[in-house]
Protein backbone atom coordinates (compact mmCIF):
# COMPACT_ATOMS: atom_id res chain seq x y z
CA UNK A 1 0.00 0.00 0.00
CA UNK A 2 0.83 3.44 -0.82
CA UNK A 3 0.57 5.85 1.74
CA UNK A 4 1.23 9.82 1.82
CA UNK A 5 1.50 11.80 4.71
CA UNK A 6 0.57 15.05 4.92
CA UNK A 7 1.64 17.56 8.14
CA UNK A 8 -0.47 20.87 7.54
CA UNK A 9 0.13 23.78 9.18
CA UNK A 10 -1.60 27.47 8.56
CA UNK A 11 0.98 28.42 5.74
CA UNK A 12 2.48 25.01 5.01
CA UNK A 13 2.28 21.66 3.70
CA UNK A 14 4.85 18.76 4.26
CA UNK A 15 4.38 15.39 2.71
CA UNK A 16 5.50 12.18 2.25
CA UNK A 17 4.91 9.35 -0.25
CA UNK A 18 5.84 5.76 1.30
CA UNK A 19 5.58 2.14 -0.02
CA UNK A 20 4.32 0.68 3.16
CA UNK A 21 5.21 -2.42 1.36
CA UNK A 22 8.63 -2.06 1.57
CA UNK A 23 8.42 1.22 4.07
CA UNK A 24 10.35 2.95 1.80
CA UNK A 25 9.96 6.85 0.77
CA UNK A 26 8.89 7.56 -2.36
CA UNK A 27 8.83 11.03 -2.66
CA UNK A 28 8.57 14.09 0.51
CA UNK A 29 8.54 17.29 0.26
CA UNK A 30 7.08 20.49 1.33
CA UNK A 31 4.90 23.48 0.43
CA UNK A 32 5.67 26.80 2.58
CA UNK A 33 4.70 30.42 2.24
CA UNK A 34 1.05 29.52 1.45
CA UNK A 35 -0.79 32.94 0.83
CA UNK A 36 2.48 34.88 0.80
CA UNK A 37 4.31 37.00 -2.07
CA UNK A 38 5.99 33.90 -3.15
CA UNK A 39 5.66 30.15 -2.37
CA UNK A 40 8.03 27.70 -2.24
CA UNK A 41 8.27 24.54 -2.85
CA UNK A 42 10.95 21.87 -2.01
CA UNK A 43 10.30 17.85 -3.51
CA UNK A 44 12.99 15.21 -3.34
CA UNK A 45 12.19 12.15 -5.31
CA UNK A 46 13.23 8.83 -4.45
CA UNK A 47 15.50 10.58 -1.26
CA UNK A 48 18.42 8.90 -0.11
CA UNK A 49 18.55 6.78 -2.97
CA UNK A 50 21.12 7.55 -5.87
CA UNK A 51 18.09 8.38 -7.93
CA UNK A 52 17.53 11.27 -5.61
CA UNK A 53 15.66 14.43 -7.52
CA UNK A 54 15.21 18.02 -6.07
CA UNK A 55 12.86 20.55 -7.12
CA UNK A 56 12.28 23.49 -6.04
CA UNK A 57 9.54 26.00 -7.27
CA UNK A 58 9.26 29.66 -6.32
CA UNK A 59 5.94 31.55 -7.35
CA UNK A 60 3.04 32.34 -5.32
CA UNK A 61 1.09 29.87 -4.08
CA UNK A 62 -2.47 30.84 -2.98
CA UNK A 63 -3.61 28.34 -0.53
CA UNK A 64 -3.20 25.01 0.24
CA UNK A 65 -5.47 23.50 -2.64
CA UNK A 66 -2.76 24.76 -4.85
CA UNK A 67 -0.17 23.34 -3.27
CA UNK A 68 -1.32 20.45 -3.34
CA UNK A 69 -2.20 20.53 -6.89
CA UNK A 70 1.75 21.81 -7.16
CA UNK A 71 2.39 18.64 -4.93
CA UNK A 72 0.54 15.63 -7.27
CA UNK A 73 1.82 17.27 -10.51
CA UNK A 74 4.94 16.23 -9.07
CA UNK A 75 4.23 13.03 -7.65
CA UNK A 76 2.76 11.58 -11.30
CA UNK A 77 4.97 13.86 -13.60
CA UNK A 78 5.70 11.95 -16.60
CA UNK A 79 9.40 11.80 -15.92
CA UNK A 80 10.49 12.61 -12.67
CA UNK A 81 7.29 11.11 -11.06
CA UNK A 82 7.61 8.65 -8.16
CA UNK A 83 3.69 6.61 -9.47
CA UNK A 84 2.17 6.50 -12.64
CA UNK A 85 -1.15 7.76 -11.58
CA UNK A 86 -2.86 9.30 -8.50
CA UNK A 87 -4.95 5.66 -8.03
CA UNK A 88 -1.62 4.53 -6.95
CA UNK A 89 -1.98 6.36 -3.50
CA UNK A 90 -4.03 4.36 -1.52
CA UNK A 91 -4.39 5.90 1.79
CA UNK A 92 -3.50 9.21 3.26
CA UNK A 93 -2.67 10.30 6.59
CA UNK A 94 -2.68 13.42 8.57
CA UNK A 95 -0.71 14.45 11.43
CA UNK A 96 -2.93 16.12 13.57
CA UNK A 97 -1.21 17.58 16.73
CA UNK A 98 -4.50 18.16 19.15
CA UNK A 99 -7.24 15.38 20.07
CA UNK A 100 -7.96 16.39 23.18
CA UNK A 101 -9.52 13.53 25.07
CA UNK A 102 -12.12 12.91 22.41
CA UNK A 103 -9.89 10.89 20.37
CA UNK A 104 -7.86 7.86 22.30
CA UNK A 105 -7.18 6.31 18.98
CA UNK A 106 -5.76 6.79 15.33
CA UNK A 107 -9.15 6.95 13.33
CA UNK A 108 -10.51 7.20 9.52
CA UNK A 109 -11.67 10.64 8.79
CA UNK A 110 -15.48 11.56 8.31
CA UNK A 111 -17.81 14.79 8.88
CA UNK A 112 -17.90 13.68 12.70
CA UNK A 113 -14.15 13.77 12.51
CA UNK A 114 -14.17 16.70 11.26
CA UNK A 115 -16.40 18.40 13.21
CA UNK A 116 -14.32 17.29 16.08
CA UNK A 117 -11.24 18.85 15.29
CA UNK A 118 -13.20 22.00 14.40
CA UNK A 119 -14.33 21.97 18.13
CA UNK A 120 -11.08 21.40 19.36
CA UNK A 121 -9.56 24.61 17.91
CA UNK A 122 -9.45 26.38 21.74
CA UNK A 123 -7.44 23.65 22.64
CA UNK A 124 -5.05 23.79 19.75
CA UNK A 125 -5.25 27.41 18.07
CA UNK A 126 -1.67 27.04 16.97
CA UNK A 127 -2.27 23.52 15.12
CA UNK A 128 -5.48 22.43 14.32
CA UNK A 129 -6.93 25.08 11.82
CA UNK A 130 -3.96 24.07 9.33
CA UNK A 131 -4.49 20.74 10.03
CA UNK A 132 -8.42 21.17 8.95
CA UNK A 133 -7.13 23.27 5.99
CA UNK A 134 -5.28 20.09 4.55
CA UNK A 135 -7.71 17.51 5.57
CA UNK A 136 -10.32 19.50 3.46
CA UNK A 137 -8.24 19.96 0.22
CA UNK A 138 -7.47 16.42 0.66
CA UNK A 139 -10.90 14.91 0.80
CA UNK A 140 -11.54 16.99 -2.09
CA UNK A 141 -8.91 16.09 -4.78
CA UNK A 142 -8.83 12.63 -3.10
CA UNK A 143 -12.50 11.36 -2.82
CA UNK A 144 -12.27 8.20 -3.04
CA UNK A 145 -9.10 7.85 -1.02
CA UNK A 146 -9.61 6.68 2.86
CA UNK A 147 -7.74 9.17 5.13
CA UNK A 148 -6.91 8.47 8.62
CA UNK A 149 -6.07 10.95 11.35
CA UNK A 150 -3.09 10.33 13.60
CA UNK A 151 -2.87 12.62 17.25
CA UNK A 152 0.27 13.69 18.44
CA UNK A 153 -1.89 13.46 21.81
CA UNK A 154 -2.87 9.55 21.87
CA UNK A 155 0.04 7.82 22.79
CA UNK A 156 -0.49 10.08 25.95
CA UNK A 157 -4.18 9.41 26.76
CA UNK A 158 -2.91 6.34 29.14
CA UNK A 159 -1.48 8.66 31.70
CA UNK A 160 -3.75 8.73 35.29
CA UNK A 161 -5.50 11.74 36.13
CA UNK A 162 -3.27 12.15 39.46
CA UNK A 163 -0.83 12.87 36.22
CA UNK A 164 -2.72 14.59 33.64
CA UNK A 165 -5.05 17.21 36.08
CA UNK A 166 -4.19 20.30 37.10
CA UNK A 167 -4.49 21.53 40.95
CA UNK A 168 -6.80 24.32 39.24
CA UNK A 169 -10.76 24.63 40.41
CA UNK A 170 -12.02 21.31 39.21
CA UNK A 171 -14.63 23.33 37.64
CA UNK A 172 -11.83 24.32 34.59
CA UNK A 173 -11.49 20.73 33.71
CA UNK A 174 -15.21 20.21 33.28
CA UNK A 175 -16.21 23.05 31.36
CA UNK A 176 -13.05 23.99 29.18
CA UNK A 177 -11.19 20.55 29.31
CA UNK A 178 -8.22 22.53 31.04
CA UNK A 179 -5.61 19.45 31.50
CA UNK A 180 -2.37 17.97 30.45
CA UNK A 181 -2.50 16.45 26.81
CA UNK A 182 1.16 16.05 26.01
CA UNK A 183 2.82 16.29 22.71
CA UNK A 184 4.97 14.13 20.01
CA UNK A 185 2.99 11.22 21.21
CA UNK A 186 3.79 9.69 17.59
CA UNK A 187 8.01 9.99 18.37
CA UNK A 188 7.68 8.80 21.50
CA UNK A 189 5.23 5.88 20.41
CA UNK A 190 7.53 4.82 17.71
CA UNK A 191 10.68 5.22 19.29
CA UNK A 192 9.44 3.48 22.48
CA UNK A 193 8.58 0.37 20.37
CA UNK A 194 12.00 0.86 18.14
CA UNK A 195 14.15 0.82 21.57
CA UNK A 196 12.17 -2.27 23.11
CA UNK A 197 12.52 -3.82 19.56
CA UNK A 198 16.86 -3.06 20.10
CA UNK A 199 16.32 -4.42 23.72
CA UNK A 200 15.22 -7.46 23.31
CA UNK A 201 12.01 -7.18 25.05
CA UNK A 202 8.51 -6.82 24.65
CA UNK A 203 6.81 -3.46 24.73
CA UNK A 204 4.82 -4.73 27.46
CA UNK A 205 7.55 -5.31 29.54
CA UNK A 206 10.00 -2.37 28.92
CA UNK A 207 10.25 0.62 31.03
CA UNK A 208 11.38 3.72 29.34
CA UNK A 209 12.07 7.45 29.37
CA UNK A 210 11.96 8.39 26.12
CA UNK A 211 13.54 12.29 25.63
CA UNK A 212 12.71 13.89 22.57
CA UNK A 213 15.01 16.80 22.01
CA UNK A 214 14.20 18.82 19.07
CA UNK A 215 13.34 22.13 18.41
CA UNK A 216 10.66 21.74 20.37
CA UNK A 217 11.25 18.99 23.19
CA UNK A 218 9.75 16.84 25.46
CA UNK A 219 10.08 13.75 27.72
CA UNK A 220 7.99 11.01 28.41
CA UNK A 221 7.67 7.99 31.11
CA UNK A 222 6.82 4.90 29.68
CA UNK A 223 5.30 1.99 31.31
CA UNK A 224 4.84 -1.33 29.91
CA UNK A 225 4.61 0.29 26.22
CA UNK A 226 2.36 3.05 27.14
CA UNK A 227 2.96 6.79 28.41
CA UNK A 228 2.02 7.53 32.31
CA UNK A 229 3.20 10.95 31.98
CA UNK A 230 5.01 13.89 30.16
CA UNK A 231 6.47 16.50 29.90
CA UNK A 232 4.33 19.37 27.59
CA UNK A 233 0.85 20.10 29.17
CA UNK A 234 -2.04 21.56 27.78
CA UNK A 235 -0.51 23.14 25.03
CA UNK A 236 3.49 21.88 23.96
CA UNK A 237 4.52 25.24 26.05
CA UNK A 238 5.42 23.26 29.50
CA UNK A 239 8.19 21.04 30.14
CA UNK A 240 11.79 21.22 29.07
CA UNK A 241 13.87 23.75 27.96
CA UNK A 242 13.00 24.25 24.44
CA UNK A 243 14.22 26.43 21.15
CA UNK A 244 11.75 29.50 21.98
CA UNK A 245 9.76 28.17 24.48
CA UNK A 246 10.36 28.48 27.80
CA UNK A 247 9.11 25.45 29.21
CA UNK A 248 7.72 24.94 32.89
CA UNK A 249 7.66 28.31 34.59
CA UNK A 250 5.31 30.16 37.45
CA UNK A 251 2.05 31.11 35.78
CA UNK A 252 2.06 34.15 37.78
CA UNK A 253 4.65 35.67 35.51
CA UNK A 254 1.87 36.51 33.30
CA UNK A 255 0.50 38.90 35.69
CA UNK A 256 3.64 40.55 36.20
CA UNK A 257 4.41 41.31 32.85
CA UNK A 258 0.81 42.21 31.92
CA UNK A 259 1.09 44.66 35.26
CA UNK A 260 4.43 45.99 34.91
CA UNK A 261 4.83 45.87 30.93
CA UNK A 262 1.53 46.46 30.01
CA UNK A 263 1.53 43.21 28.14
CA UNK A 264 -1.78 41.63 26.61
CA UNK A 265 -2.57 37.88 27.04
CA UNK A 266 -1.79 37.31 23.34
CA UNK A 267 1.87 39.20 23.29
CA UNK A 268 2.90 36.60 26.55
CA UNK A 269 1.63 33.90 24.95
CA UNK A 270 4.11 34.86 21.75
CA UNK A 271 6.79 35.70 24.29
CA UNK A 272 7.01 32.60 25.88
CA UNK A 273 6.28 30.45 23.35
CA UNK A 274 8.17 32.43 20.17
CA UNK A 275 11.07 34.80 22.16
CA UNK A 276 11.87 32.56 24.83
CA UNK A 277 13.59 29.15 26.14
CA UNK A 278 17.68 29.23 24.45
CA UNK A 279 16.38 32.28 22.26
CA UNK A 280 15.62 33.71 25.22
CA UNK A 281 18.28 33.40 27.35
CA UNK A 282 21.07 34.12 24.21
CA UNK A 283 19.25 34.97 21.34
CA UNK A 284 20.08 31.85 19.52
CA UNK A 285 17.62 29.27 19.06
CA UNK A 286 19.65 26.35 16.86
CA UNK A 287 21.64 24.04 19.24
CA UNK A 288 24.57 23.78 16.33
CA UNK A 289 24.52 28.14 16.94
CA UNK A 290 24.74 27.94 20.85
CA UNK A 291 27.60 25.22 20.61
CA UNK A 292 29.50 27.75 18.15
CA UNK A 293 29.31 31.00 21.06
CA UNK A 294 30.01 28.83 23.61
CA UNK A 295 33.38 28.09 22.34
CA UNK A 296 33.99 31.67 21.64
CA UNK A 297 33.07 32.10 25.27
CA UNK A 298 29.75 33.59 25.12
CA UNK A 299 28.64 32.68 29.17
CA UNK A 300 24.74 33.51 28.18
CA UNK A 301 25.22 31.13 25.45
CA UNK A 302 26.91 28.61 28.75
CA UNK A 303 24.05 29.51 30.61
CA UNK A 304 21.17 28.27 28.50
CA UNK A 305 23.35 24.88 27.82
CA UNK A 306 23.46 24.87 31.30
CA UNK A 307 19.90 25.57 31.81
CA UNK A 308 18.87 23.16 29.37
CA UNK A 309 20.91 20.27 31.26
CA UNK A 310 19.70 20.68 34.29
CA UNK A 311 15.81 20.78 33.39
CA UNK A 312 16.54 17.45 31.72
CA UNK A 313 18.35 15.96 34.66
CA UNK A 314 15.61 17.45 36.72
CA UNK A 315 12.77 14.87 33.98
CA UNK A 316 15.05 12.69 34.45
CA UNK A 317 14.74 12.29 38.22
CA UNK A 318 11.20 12.31 38.67
CA UNK A 319 10.51 9.95 36.01
CA UNK A 320 12.76 7.29 37.66
CA UNK A 321 10.82 7.92 40.61
CA UNK A 322 7.46 7.75 38.78
CA UNK A 323 8.56 4.44 37.08
CA UNK A 324 10.25 2.37 39.90
CA UNK A 325 12.32 0.24 37.68
CA UNK A 326 13.76 1.99 34.01
CA UNK A 327 15.15 -0.38 31.24
CA UNK A 328 16.48 2.91 29.22
CA UNK A 329 16.87 6.11 28.53
CA UNK A 330 16.11 6.62 24.96
CA UNK A 331 17.33 10.35 23.27
CA UNK A 332 15.80 11.18 19.74
CA UNK A 333 15.08 13.67 17.25
CA UNK A 334 17.65 16.42 15.86
CA UNK A 335 19.73 17.28 19.53
CA UNK A 336 19.03 14.04 20.88
CA UNK A 337 20.00 11.80 17.38
CA UNK A 338 23.13 14.27 16.85
CA UNK A 339 24.31 16.17 19.49
CA UNK A 340 26.76 14.09 22.32
CA UNK A 341 27.07 17.49 24.60
CA UNK A 342 23.75 17.86 24.93
CA UNK A 343 23.08 14.33 26.13
CA UNK A 344 26.51 13.80 28.51
CA UNK A 345 24.76 17.18 29.72
CA UNK A 346 20.94 15.20 30.24
CA UNK A 347 22.67 12.55 32.52
CA UNK A 348 25.88 14.33 33.92
CA UNK A 349 26.40 12.87 37.94
CA UNK A 350 22.80 10.56 37.59
CA UNK A 351 25.65 7.48 37.72
CA UNK A 352 24.08 7.06 41.57
CA UNK A 353 20.75 6.46 39.82
CA UNK A 354 22.33 3.77 37.68
CA UNK A 355 22.75 5.56 34.56
CA UNK A 356 26.13 6.29 32.87
CA UNK A 357 27.18 6.92 29.83
CA UNK A 358 29.87 5.54 27.87
CA UNK A 359 32.43 8.88 26.52
CA UNK A 360 33.56 7.32 23.04
CA UNK A 361 29.70 5.01 22.85
CA UNK A 362 28.21 9.05 23.04
CA UNK A 363 30.73 11.00 20.62
CA UNK A 364 31.17 7.88 18.19
CA UNK A 365 29.25 9.55 14.65
CA UNK A 366 27.26 6.31 14.31
CA UNK A 367 23.74 6.79 13.66
CA UNK A 368 20.93 4.32 13.98
CA UNK A 369 19.35 2.94 16.70
CA UNK A 370 22.87 2.23 19.22
CA UNK A 371 23.49 1.61 22.77
CA UNK A 372 26.03 4.98 24.75
CA UNK A 373 26.03 3.79 28.23
CA UNK A 374 29.13 2.16 29.54
CA UNK A 375 28.74 -1.86 30.14
CA UNK A 376 28.34 -1.49 33.42
CA UNK A 377 25.41 0.99 33.29
CA UNK A 378 22.22 -0.57 35.10
CA UNK A 379 19.94 1.75 32.97
CA UNK A 380 20.84 1.31 29.13
CA UNK A 381 21.08 4.96 27.79
CA UNK A 382 19.96 4.38 23.85
CA UNK A 383 19.84 6.93 20.94
CA UNK A 384 17.15 5.85 18.80
CA UNK A 385 16.14 8.16 15.42
CA UNK A 386 12.37 8.94 15.21
CA UNK A 387 10.20 8.79 12.19
CA UNK A 388 6.97 10.49 12.87
CA UNK A 389 6.10 9.95 9.17
CA UNK A 390 6.61 6.43 9.44
CA UNK A 391 4.72 5.93 12.55
CA UNK A 392 1.87 7.92 10.95
CA UNK A 393 1.90 5.61 8.03
CA UNK A 394 2.17 2.58 9.94
CA UNK A 395 -0.61 3.40 12.07
CA UNK A 396 -2.94 4.55 8.87
CA UNK A 397 -2.05 1.13 7.15
CA UNK A 398 -3.08 -0.30 10.51
CA UNK A 399 -6.26 1.27 10.91
CA UNK A 400 -7.51 0.69 7.13
CA UNK A 401 -6.75 -3.40 7.65
CA UNK A 402 -9.07 -5.48 6.93
CA UNK A 403 -10.67 -6.15 10.19
CA UNK A 404 -9.56 -3.12 11.88
CA UNK A 405 -11.83 -1.12 14.13
CA UNK A 406 -12.09 2.10 12.29
P1 LIG B 1 11.76 19.81 14.96
O1 LIG B 1 11.28 19.87 16.38
O2 LIG B 1 11.53 21.08 14.20
O3 LIG B 1 11.38 18.55 14.20
P2 LIG B 1 14.43 18.70 14.91
O4 LIG B 1 14.08 17.43 15.57
O5 LIG B 1 14.84 18.67 13.49
O6 LIG B 1 13.33 19.80 15.12
O7 LIG B 1 15.62 19.34 15.76
C1 LIG B 1 16.15 20.61 15.48
C2 LIG B 1 17.29 20.87 16.45
O8 LIG B 1 18.28 19.86 16.27
C3 LIG B 1 17.97 22.21 16.26
O9 LIG B 1 18.21 22.83 17.51
C4 LIG B 1 19.30 21.81 15.64
O10 LIG B 1 20.33 22.68 16.00
C5 LIG B 1 19.55 20.47 16.28
N1 LIG B 1 20.53 19.70 15.53
C6 LIG B 1 20.42 19.17 14.29
N2 LIG B 1 21.59 18.57 13.93
C7 LIG B 1 22.46 18.74 14.96
C8 LIG B 1 23.83 18.39 15.20
N3 LIG B 1 24.53 17.71 14.31
N4 LIG B 1 24.35 18.74 16.39
C9 LIG B 1 23.65 19.44 17.30
N5 LIG B 1 22.38 19.81 17.14
C10 LIG B 1 21.77 19.47 15.99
Amino acid sequence: MNVLVINSGSSSIKYQLLDMRTETVLCSGAVERIGEETGVLTHKAAPGTEREEKVTLSQPIADHEAGMHLVIDLIVHPERGVVKSLDEIEAIGHRIVQGGDIFNASCVVDDRVVDELTKLIPLGPVHNPGHLAGIRVARHLFPKVPQVTVFDTVFHQTMPPRAYMYALPYELYEELKVRRYGFHGTSHSYVSKEAARFLGKAPEETNLITVHLGNGSSMCAVQGGKSVDTSMGLTPLEGLIMGTRCGDADLAIYPLLGAEKGLSIAEINELTNKQSGFKGICGKNDMRDIHEAVAQGDARARLALDMFGYRNRKYIGSYLAVLGRVDAIVFTAGIGENDPVARELSCRGLEHLGIKLDPERNLAPERGARDISAPQSPVRVLVVPTNEELEIARQTAEVLAPGAKG
